[in-house]
């Protein structure tokens, strides 16, 4: 066996091979791949090879569209069958609210050009005659779906990364693994050991075990799932026209034609992980002991929509396990705390997704990032907590039966939870905060006025929550409002070159010391790779704030960047300090009473910070605001939490102070235009498309993104980020959210990247990347709602407080 390679891939099922096969095609063949058993002995060469398009995420429906599309063509470019059946598929409705699900997914096909069409039961009927049509409503038509061989289509990636020169070798499992310190690997076999400046990790549902070799606990578990074969059924004997994959979401089943029989694969209720505690080290090419009391319930809903199936002979009931994650998308990207290890593991669905994963896995290993927005990909989304395995199991037990399900907007799931909480939960609760999660974080969402409903049933429709946000967003506009902002991520960078390290990441300057400023952090593509808040705390010392969500990877970012001279430390906080927000007009009138420190605009501006002491509890207060009002995030060692909030709650009494909770601060935020990072914000955008200039500064020297940004701004942006205004009238039922479709006469023009009502604007606003031309103040445009258009109109922004006199105090 050769003694090394540029890249190591663990792992020779179809993500393997295609991330092989990518690299190949990016020009890297100095490659080795190692599998220690058959090419797609794992989870691929027993899957059912589905092949759907339909995602509720635009990102994974682009990679899906990419896979389907290489599929199609491998085998003219490799000579190797792939036999990809473009057979179309169909999810039934038959239940009115799937409607709405169906007439959601249609935007999104829409803006992802996707062929999508909702048709009728004669439809269906006309296509899968051996259905039977009894109360259903309609169907999702993805006429470009179908289904592959998992194994030819390995083989096909395989072939292909071979004939440009990479290298696959096969039984030859990876036992250990050894970081140098240059920062390159010793990959130990039975064969020897190879010595590689890149490892990726892509093992399957064993991608948590070769993390365990290089030191990473990665959070994922492998799942039973079952499918049966039956014996041909005479309705399926040619000549006959081979039906479309059909879904029966809500009877939660899958079937598809095969050798004149049918697969019939069922997503049951309380499904079975396996070996969550470490794969048998013998375990091959093998399948699992069938389980037909597991599926029974839904095999016996799959036997009324398919009577053909009650005298269908059984050839097979297969049972086999593949990987799942907390939230069921894969782990993708270098893997935070180490050095050259990349990740590309964890799929539910790797046979779709393999393509499109390959080849942005690629890109980014090859060029630094990849072409699409992997965010919901991402492996540095989970913090260390989401690896615990009750944690990872209940999630994804979570996942697999509702793998159907309606994904209704901001609804939040209970598995796993709660988890994280700070000192405040209870206390939150007891005055009738509804929380949700955020990397593990419970935040209050809204609060719930005594003996009325708690406003979260399921729905694409106006929410029942919206009275409760339109009242709290209401006390900050006019009184005050105190939000638990506690999950915030916090970091304190600090030492000697703490200064040259956030100057180099930061498009914007720093702040003095006692000042605050907020920056965006870019790759050098000048993309928008985090969004912090940066206090300085001392000339060498740094308090970084970002969003709950980004922790790890913002916290990954600035490591990366950091140098190995010992002259930084990068220490995360977040878990030490609790921080209230105060906004409001009246905020002043409910924590001057509780300070000696003088609040006024002279002494403390914006954007100023200062420890104060508020009753007891010392604070670091940040005259800083995402509501568009006075007000200050109150920073403050996590014990004190309760002490203090007692404190404001009760001086703010007088004032009116209000809880409130994250859906306000949605409404609040957008009628100011502030960006929010993964929604309008992604380093697939510029701060110039993103109509954030004023806090890039190309006169304070180099940085990161700069010269990216100089050639952008030199010849001009072609989209960028407009407000919109959304006409609906009162009682209107539609309640845009972000990812509806954008149009100017008819064509597609861009996308809602956020949407919320306004509340003190009294109209629904919404954020679109537009082309340029398009996105002049008072430009008619229209936007698509569960299939139904409405006026919109491009103003300017922010729609509140223009002038900013009121944050300003
Ligand atoms: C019953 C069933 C039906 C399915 N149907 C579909 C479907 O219709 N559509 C779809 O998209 N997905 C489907 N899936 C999921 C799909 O099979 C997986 O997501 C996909 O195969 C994962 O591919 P992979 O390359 O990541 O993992 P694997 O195929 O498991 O490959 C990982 C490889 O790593 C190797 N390996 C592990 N440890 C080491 C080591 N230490 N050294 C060297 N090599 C190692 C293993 O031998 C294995 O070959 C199904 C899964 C099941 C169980």
């Amino acid at each position: 066996m050769r003694t090394g390679a540029r890249v190591v891939v663990i792992g020779g099922g179809v993500v393997g091979c295609s991330l092989l096969y990518h690299l190949a095609k990016l020009g890297w063949r100095d490659t080795l791949l190692l599998e220690k058993n058959e090419l797609t002995a794992g989870s691929t060469w027993h899957a059912a090879g589905l092949c759907t398009q339909f995602s509720a995420s635009l990102n994974i429906t682009r990679l899906l569209m990419y896979g389907v599309e290489l599929y199609k063509q491998l085998e003219a470019e490799t000579g190797q069958s792939v036999d990809f059946r473009e057979v179309g598929s169909i999810r039934l409705a038959t239940v009115p609210e799937r409607l709405d699900h169906y007439r959601d997914q249609r935007g999104l096909a829409r803006i992802a050009g996707l062929p999508f069409e909702i048709i009728g039961p004669e439809e269906i009927g006309r296509l899968c005659p051996i259905l039977s049509l009894d109360n259903v409503l309609a169907g999702a038509w993805t006429p470009t779906d179908g289904y592959v061989d998992p194994s030819s289509v390995t083989q096909a990636m395989a072939k292909g990364a071979r004939d440009l020169g990479a290298e696959i070798q096969r039984h030859t499992p990876v036992r250990a693994l050894q970081q140098l310190p240059n920062g390159e690997w010793d990959v130990v076999t039975d064969a020897g050991t190879v010595r590689a400046e890149i490892v990726v990790n892509a093992g399957g549902m064993w991608g948590r075990d070769i993390g365990k070799l290089a030191g990473v606990d990665l959070p994922i578990v492998p799942m039973e799932h079952q499918y049966l074969v039956t014996d041909a059924i005479p309705a399926l004997v040619p000549p006959h026209r081979e039906m479309p994959v059909v879904r029966d979401v809500e009877a939660s089943f899958y079937v598809r034609e095969e050798a004149h029989g049918l697969i019939v694969g069922p997503y049951e209720r309380n499904p079975k992980p396996w070996s969550a505690q470490g794969i048998p080290p013998d375990f091959g090419q093998q399948l699992l002991a069938p389980d037909f009391d597991q599926i029974e319930d839904v095999l016996n809903l799959a036997r009324s929509r398919i009577p053909a199936l009650e005298s269908a002979g059984l050839k097979q009931l297969l049972c086999g396990p593949t990987s799942y994650t907390p939230d069921g998308n894969a782990l993708m990207g270098w893997v935070p705390g180490l050095r050259n290890f990349f990740v590309l593991t964890g799929f539910s669905y790797g046979i779709v997704q393999a393509g499109g994963a390959g080849r942005n896995a690629a890109e980014w290993i090859v060029e630094g990032e990849p072409t699409e927005d992997m965010w919901e990909l991402d492996v540095r989304r989970f913090g260390p907590h989401a690896s615990a395995l009750p944690f990872v199991i209940a999630r994804a037990s979570e996942v697999y039966e509702r793998e159907y399900a309606i994904p209704y907007p901001f609804e939040e799931l209970p598995a796993g939870r709660p988890l994280k909480t700070d000192p405040l939960y209870d206390r939150l609760a007891a005055r009738g905060a509804v929380f949700g999660a955020r990397n593990g974080w419970e935040r209050p969402m809204w609060f719930v006025p005594h003996g009325q409903p708690r406003g979260d049933e399921p729905t694409y429709r106006v929410p029942g929550w919206l009275p409760y946000e339109i009242e709290e967003s209401r006390a900050v506009r006019e009184r005050a409002g105190l939000l638990d902002m506690t999950s915030f991520a916090k970091y304190e960078v600090r030492g000697p070159g703490a200064e040259g390290l956030l100057d180099r990441l930061c498009a914007n300057r720093l702040p003095q010391v006692g000042r605050a400023a907020l920056t965006q952090m870019l790759t050098p593509r000048g993309g928008i790779e985090c969004d912090v808040t940066i206090t300085r705390l001392a000339e060498d010392r740094f308090y970084v704030i970002t969003a709950a969500a980004t922790e790890t990877h913002d916290l990954d970012w600035i490591e990366r960047h950091a140098p190995s001279d010992g002259s930084v430390v990068v220490e995360n906080v977040t878990d030490s300090w609790g921080v209230l927000m105060l906004a409001g007009p009246r905020s002043r009138e409910v924590l001057g009473p509780l300070t000696e420190a003088d609040l006024s605009n002279r002494a403390f501006p914006f954007m100023a910070a200062q420890d104060i002491v508020v009753g007891s509890v010392p604070v670091r207060a940040l005259r800083v605001t995402y509501t568009g009002e006075l007000g200050w995030e109150l920073h403050h060692p996590i014990e004190h939490s309760r002490a203090l909030y007692n404190l404001l709650t009760e001086t703010g009494a007088a004032a009116g102070l209000a809880d409130i909770g994250y859906r306000a601060l949605d409404s609040l935020r957008l009628e100011k235009g502030y960006r929010l990072w993964g929604v309008d914000i992604t380093s697939q955008w510029t701060p110039l498309e993103a109509g954030l200039e004023r806090f890039v500064r190309f006169d304070k020297g180099d940085f990161i993104g700069r010269e990216a940004l100089i050639r952008q701004r030199d010849a001009g942006i072609s989209q960028t980020l407009a407000c919109l205004t959304i006409d609906l009238e009162p009682g209107d039922s539609l309640f845009p959210r972000g990812g509806e479709p954008v149009l100017s006469d008819d064509k597609l023009v861009g996308y809602l990247r956020a949407a919320h009502p306004g509340h003190a604007i009294g109209t629904t606003i919404g954020l679109s990347y537009l082309p340029v031309p398009l996105s002049a103040s008072g430009t008619p445009l229209e936007v698509e709602i569960l299939g139904e258009r409405r006026g919109a109109t491009v103003v300017e922004a922010p729609l509140y407080d223009r002038e900013g006199a009121r944050m300003r105090g």
